[in-house]
């Protein structure tokens, strides 16, 4: 088989949380348009519908919206036995959901603390034990997490220690977990992605003055595009990745490299 014909998905069912808008829609629709059956999960059903009906009939695949709130056990329990139910497996998972907050450290309360590692950490490890359990008993699989820039780096000018530690933590869990399933068919790997001008950030008025600062500092002098990250995440899941795991994937257009 052909390295092309490799990087398709035909016949593999996979998940992506966040999925409703974003990233995770972008790498959704990626995996549908490679051939994979997905299920949009995200907290904002209504949006996941919308979202789920629009990759379909752009894709022609089976394209589900289930509800889910990633920080809760017992919700992401249920969601992946309703992906496996629904889509009639689970060869491969997108843990992306994510949020930021941005506050100085002496301002952060304790409970923003807890919030930004409960939904950008916990959730991670939540999401990848539930799909890798099915992967471990099922023939293995791919896990893949959105970690950042902001795991490698601090960034500047706005104060977010607390989404820092978390993406450093998801690229930590994301070895962690590579390493422990090496042998039982499960890989696990991670991107991180630079800035990326998504729906909500470029509608965002507030953040128009930092991101004239964060493209005078960025080497190609602009934002990502969500669908820059498409590539990198359905190579991932596909079997011409059969070696990597464990790894990180840095896609920032150079600008962690100064
Ligand atoms: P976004 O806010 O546009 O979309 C995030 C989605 O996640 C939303 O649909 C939201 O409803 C959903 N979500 C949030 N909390 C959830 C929860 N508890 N349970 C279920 N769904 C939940 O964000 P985005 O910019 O697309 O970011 C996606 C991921 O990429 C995040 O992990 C983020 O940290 C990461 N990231 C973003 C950038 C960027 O510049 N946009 C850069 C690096 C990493």
């Amino acid at each position: 088989m052909g390295i092309i014909e490799k990087m398709r998905l035909d016949g593999k069912k996979g998940f992506v949380t966040g999925a409703a808008r974003g990233i995770g829609k972008c790498t959704a629709t990626a995996f549908a348009q490679a051939g994979a059956d997905v299920a949009i999960v995200d907290m904002d059903y209504e949006t996941a519908v919308v979202t789920a009906k629009q990759i379909a009939e752009e894709t022609g695949r089976k394209v589900i919206a289930l509800k889910c709130d990633v920080t809760d056990e017992a919700q992401v329990k249920e969601m992946v036995e309703e992906v496996v139910k629904q889509l009639g497996g689970l060869d491969f998972c997108h843990a992306n959901a994510g949020i930021a907050i941005n506050a100085p450290a002496e301002e952060m309360t304790y409970a923003q603390w807890k919030k930004i590692i409960d939904v950008n950490l916990n959730s991670v490890f939540l999401t990848d034990t539930y799909a890798g359990r099915y992967m471990l008993a099922n023939g293995g699989g791919s896990i893949i997490n959105t970690a950042s820039m902001s795991g490698h780096i601090v960034n500047v000018p706005q104060p977010q220690c607390g989404y820092n530690a978390s993406k450093a933590g998801v690229m930590q869990l994301t070895k962690s977990l590579a390493v422990e399933w090496a042998k039982k068919g499960v890989r696990v790997n991670s991107i991180s992605p630079g800035y990326i001008g998504t729906e909500l950030i470029m509608a965002a008025e507030h953040l128009k003055p930092l991101i004239e600062q964060w493209n005078a500092m960025a080497p190609m002098g602009r934002l990502g595009k969500p669908e820059e990250l498409m590539g990198v995440v359905v190579y991932l899941a596909s079997d011409a990745a059969t070696f990597t795991t464990g790894s990180d994937f840095i896609v920032d257009g150079a600008f962690t490299c100064f």
